[in-house]
């Protein structure tokens, strides 16, 4: 995927997990208030933070962290990291968009 096509990149105000609707925010650090971590989420709210001095391509693993979570809260989050930047690396470096290839 080249620069330009990730600029392009949106990131979802929000998203469809597991039946549930969750709000995606970009935050200032002190906002996120979670040491060492990228992003976290609320269940409770349904919100997902990432924090939003990240770089863009970590804000993106970091989001498929977080969902990682929410689909099983039970992962350790050692897991969970690799999991989301190996998964984060396939998607871009193969410019995996499921929804378009299925709407052609
Ligand atoms: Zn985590």
């Amino acid at each position: 995927m080249k620069k330009e096509e990730l600029k392009q990149m949106k990131f979802p105000k929000q998203l469809k997990i597991g039946g549930h609707i969750y709000k995606v925010k970009i935050e200032k650090e002190s906002n996120v208030a979670v040491s060492s971590a990228c992003g976290k989420t609320e269940r409770e709210k349904g919100e997902i933070y990432i924090k939003s001095d990240l770089m863009e391509t970590e804000q993106m693993a970091t989001l498929l962290h977080e969902i990682l979570h929410v689909i099983n809260g039970e992962l350790s989050d050692s897991l969970v990291e690799a999991l989301s930047q190996q998964l984060f690396q396939v998607l871009k470096d193969n410019d995996l968009q499921f929804r378009a290839r299925l709407k052609q």
